[in-house]
């Protein structure tokens, strides 16, 4: 069954302006968009009365096997136990408007294949498997009393220890070897990790090089989670394409993010939820305190970024019961963002990034059918798109999977 939406407003997300049309899906596709279309048989008619449509949102930073905040705790909790909490995760996601996301760490091939085969509702799903760390890195659970760990790859962690130009040469194509779309690195302290500084740089250049290199052979690209300016510009310099948070970085990550041609993934949303409710969803007061040296410098990287000609891709990296303020990013970009360019971080930005231009982040025939229709415009209020109770309807693949009506 197809579905034809009457009555459309259309957002041109490169120009700003709204086409008021109609938009006709087939097979998962936008097949026709124009003025009082015609009604073939066998189509469901959705006359969304001269409501905002937007292309379906890309999130590029989730984590949809962080049942908890205490991630920690993850790799000891049942695999089965920690996809139930996956389906959950992604099904809120997707009626948030979210039709793709890139996970940044703990998915892998078994929830990829479950959301395409339509086994569980959610986004579709590009990921990396496991980030890849040093030891005592970002992806390092160990506290200091602790020696074992356990890397059976049947644990639902977020990261696997490789240490060494070789082994991280080996994990990087074990991942790929896995299906991975992407390769994630820890390449700097970070926030939810118990035995590093956020200002520590993490892996040598040599084995960040290596990472980059079986990455492009595979067609490929490496994330890197990196906070400070020179653990990000360092991560650029070995190849990086997309790093993660940046809330600390400086003018010359501003220029190797340009000539690099690399992307910036901002998620401030994170460090507003694990402010106000970290510590109830299982974040140790240690980790906590950590919260406050990355917030504040994190809208000035981002204001810092798009000043000086970065492309700003959404992310969120929500975890646990935090997951609901997934659509707030949008909010708290505007404070230095027009809701366009915001917008655009979420669709076209995106896609570039993700490497499905022209797939999906844009309405157009050929392009998936990925829509979000929200109860009034963002473009003068960005609350439309932040607070999730006024999207009416999120249609994946021309089908309508979210009805909440206008
Ligand atoms: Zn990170
Ligand atoms: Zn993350």
């Amino acid at each position: 069954m197809s579905l034809l939406l009457r009555n459309a407003l259309l957002l041109d997300v490169n120009t700003g302006d709204y086409l008021e049309a109609d938009l006709r899906c087939v097979e998962g596709r936008i097949a026709e968009i124009g003025t009082a279309l015609p009604v073939p048989d066998d189509v469901r008619v959705l006359d969304v009365a001269g409501a905002p449509v937007l292309p379906g949102l890309i999130d590029a930073h989730v984590h949809v096997t962080a049942a908890t905040a205490d991630l920690d705790s993850i790799p000891s909790a049942s695999p089965n136990y920690v996809a139930a909490h996956s389906a959950r995760i992604m099904s809120g996601m997707l009626d948030r408007g979210f039709t793709t996301v890139r996970d940044a760490a703990g998915a892998d091939f078994g929830l990829c294949d479950a959301q395409a085969e339509g086994l569980l509702r959610g986004p579709r799903l590009l990921f990396c498997g496991r980030a890849l760390s040093q030891t005592g890195g970002h992806g390092d659970a160990r506290s200091r009393g602790t020696r074992v760990r356990d890397d059976h790859p049947c644990c639902a962690g977020l990261s696997r220890i490789a240490d060494g130009v070789d082994a991280v040469r080996t994990a990087a194509r074990d991942e790929l070897r896995k299906g991975a779309h992407h390769l994630k690195v820890m390449a700097s302290g970070g926030v939810a990790s118990p035995t590093d500084r956020i200002d520590s740089t993490q892996y040598s250049m040599d084995e960040l090089r290596a990472v980059v290199e079986e990455a492009e052979a595979a067609n490929r690209y490496v994330a890197a989670h990196a906070y400070t300016a020179r653990a990000v510009n360092r991560a650029l310099q070995a190849g990086i394409r997309s790093i993660e948070h940046g809330n600390l970085l400086d003018d010359e990550s501003v220029r190797l993010l340009v000539e690099h041609d690399a992307f910036l993934v901002p998620t401030l949303v994170t460090y507003w939820a694990l402010k106000q409710e970290g510590p109830q969803h299982g974040l140790s007061a240690s980790n906590h305190r950590k919260v406050d040296e990355v917030l504040d410098a994190g809208l000035a990287a981002l204001e810092r970024a798009v000043r000086g000609g970065v492309r700003t891709v959404y992310g969120s990296d929500l975890l646990g019961g935090m997951h609901r303020h997934q659509n707030e990013e949008f909010r708290i970009r505007c404070e230095v963002q027009k809701p366009l360019e915001v917008i655009r971080s979420a669709t076209t930005t995106a896609a570039e990034l993700l490497r499905l231009e022209g797939e999906i982040g844009v309405l157009r025939p050929e392009a998936r059918a990925d829509l979000v229709v929200l109860r009034g415009d963002p473009l003068t209020d960005i609350g439309f798109l932040a607070t999730p109770e006024n999207i009416g309807y999120v249609v994946q693949d021309g089908i309508v999977v979210t009805d909440n009506g206008l």
